[in-house]
């Protein structure tokens, strides 16, 4: 998926759980968004690739695209070093969530992701979507829409 609809996902990831929690909405929805991006930083071309390119390029030249940083162990992990060095709650789980909506968003393309590094095995959804396709925009045009439908939910009622 592009950057794009990792955003977008990530908004609507963070704005769904924001209706189960008490946390801060706005802290939320802005970690949600760095989490979103944060697993392409194995991929140069990427939002992040871009904004990090030398941690990008040892990423990449040590795992490979899509593998370490689109796995459960990565996730993990973050999750135990953000418990340990970020005091802020919200915005720990707003990185978590987003991370989470990017590897979802990219189990529905054709590559798959490397889920269950470092074993092998490549995960996707049975129904996949090409980047930047005729698929993904219907895709982002759905994440859009639950993006007002949750953020009315959080911000107005
Ligand atoms: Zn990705």
């Amino acid at each position: 998926m592009t950057g794009k609809t990792h955003i977008i996902g990530g908004i609507t990831a963070s704005l769904a759980f924001a209706q189960t929690t008490n946390y801060d909405p706005f802290i939320l929805v802005g970690a949600g968004v760095i989490g979103a991006i944060l697993p392409d930083i194995c991929h140069g071309g990427s939002k992040i690739g871009r904004t990090l390119p030398l941690l990008s390029k040892i990423i990449n030249t040590l795992f490979g695209h899509r593998t370490f940083t689109h796995s459960l162990l990565f996730l993990v992990l973050m999750a135990a070093l953000m418990n340990a060095f970020v005091p802020n709650e919200a915005f720990t789980a707003g990185i978590l969530v987003g991370m989470a909506s990017h590897l979802v968003l990219d189990m529905a393309t054709k590559n798959g992701i490397k889920l269950l590094f470092p074993l092998s095995i490549t995960v996707r959804f049975p129904i996949t979507a090409r980047t930047g396709g005729t698929a993904e925009y219907v895709v982002f045009t759905a994440l859009s829409l639950f993006t007002v439908y949750f953020g009315y939910g959080v911000f107005i009622s």
